[in-house]
């Protein structure tokens, strides 16, 4: 990435601030909406993926550039390090000249947040970082079409990029640079409706088969729609996707409740032991699928103990030991606990 054109125009006090980066961010979510349109209503899987490839190279030009604007040193990802020489320092020269590594995703995001002080919360960061993974993905693997899941994460992020925009990227324009977007910007927030209520329409034909089952219905871990049925094996009707519970358990840890994977205890053996998965056993079925905190479509504000293998929530906790348990006679102690005290 270089900004050598708008960089020298940017550098004078005063001057206004240039232009080609942001038409160039732009064009680039025009082309997305424009390839979620699809054709006769269908949008292909090659489609889907220049879709991904584009919104990701929007995401970066864009803020990059808001990077770029505080202070062209905040692009890079190291000072003291050129691309052609690890040897030489970074001088604006050398900028201009592309010869620079610029900063990763997450960098960008962070610097943004902490450095320039925009508001982007913990959700739209990663939601931005979910996206560069997603798009290495593509470019790796062959995704194989799930649809919807790429949709929804499209719209997260365009919907983000579009704040961004109008908050913080657009007001930084000359007004007659900003009224050349006009157009664009429209076309943009009109396609990001259309692909939402693509969303909307997919979810309100699955409303019926759902709303029976509420009490193990969760938000999938892959496509974010509350579309994931528990079970064994649990399978999310939005995607569609099928796991075994232990996956799933693991997988919605990890993407929608962000637990960290739990380190082991410090021991003095040199062969270090691996991080656990931030699971516990069930106390009714015993496997080790029990997440804490997880929410179900039936009491989405309020966090339960649920297990992926026998889908059960446990709202319980046990007064002596503070563990999920499921209650029997409006008992407070766990089964464990009661024998515990039966025996002294
Ligand atoms: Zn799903
Ligand atoms: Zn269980
Ligand atoms: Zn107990």
């Amino acid at each position: 990435m270089s900004f050598r054109e708008p960089a020298r125009a940017a550098d004078e006090p005063g001057s206004p601030v240039d232009f080609p980066p942001v038409a160039n961010g732009i064009d680039y979510l025009v082309s997305v909406v424009d390839l979620l349109k699809g054709e006769q209503g269908a949008v292909s899987p090659r489609q889907l993926k220049y879709a991904v490839l584009h919104l990701q190279a929007a995401t970066e030009v864009l803020l990059k550039y808001r990077l770029f604007l505080e202070h062209w040193t905040l692009v890079l990802q190291n000072l003291d390090v050129t691309r052609a020489s690890k040897n030489k320092k970074m001088t604006r020269d050398f900028f201009d000249s592309g010869d620079v590594i610029s900063c990763t995703p997450q960098e960008t995001v962070e610097r943004l947040r902490s450095v320039v002080g925009l508001d982007i919360s913990d959700r739209e960061q990663e939601q931005i970082l979910d996206l560069a993974k997603l798009r290495n993905a593509l470019q790796h693997y062959a995704l194989t079409d799930r649809k919807g899941i790429i949709e929804s994460r499209i719209a997260e992020v365009l919907d983000f990029l579009i704040r961004f925009l109008d908050d913080s990227l657009l007001p930084k324009l000359e007004p007659a640079h900003r009224d050349e977007v006009t157009d664009d910007m429209e076309n943009i927030r009109y396609g990001l409706t259309r692909i939402r209520s693509f969303v909307q329409q997919r979810m309100e034909r699955l409303k019926d088969q759902l709303v029976s089952h509420e009490g193990h219905t969760l938000q999938c871990p892959d496509c974010r729609q509350w579309a994931l049925l528990a079970g064994n094996p649990s399978s999310c009707l939005f995607c569609p996707a099928t796991t075994d519970p232990q996956l799933t358990a693991w997988n919605y840890a990890g993407n929608i409740l962000r637990l960290p994977w739990r380190s082991p205890p410090p021991t003095n053996d040199q062969f270090s032991q691996p991080s656990t998965p931030p699971v516990d056993p069930c106390p009714d079925c015993g496997a080790e699928t029990l997440v804490r905190g997880a929410l179900t479509a039936a009491a989405p504000e309020r966090p339960t103990s649920f297990c992926f293998s026998c889908a059960t929530a446990f709202t319980d906790l046990c007064e002596i030991c503070s563990q999920p348990f499921r209650a029997v006679d409006e008992q407070s102690v766990c089964g464990n606990c009661l024998s515990l005290g039966s025996e002294d």
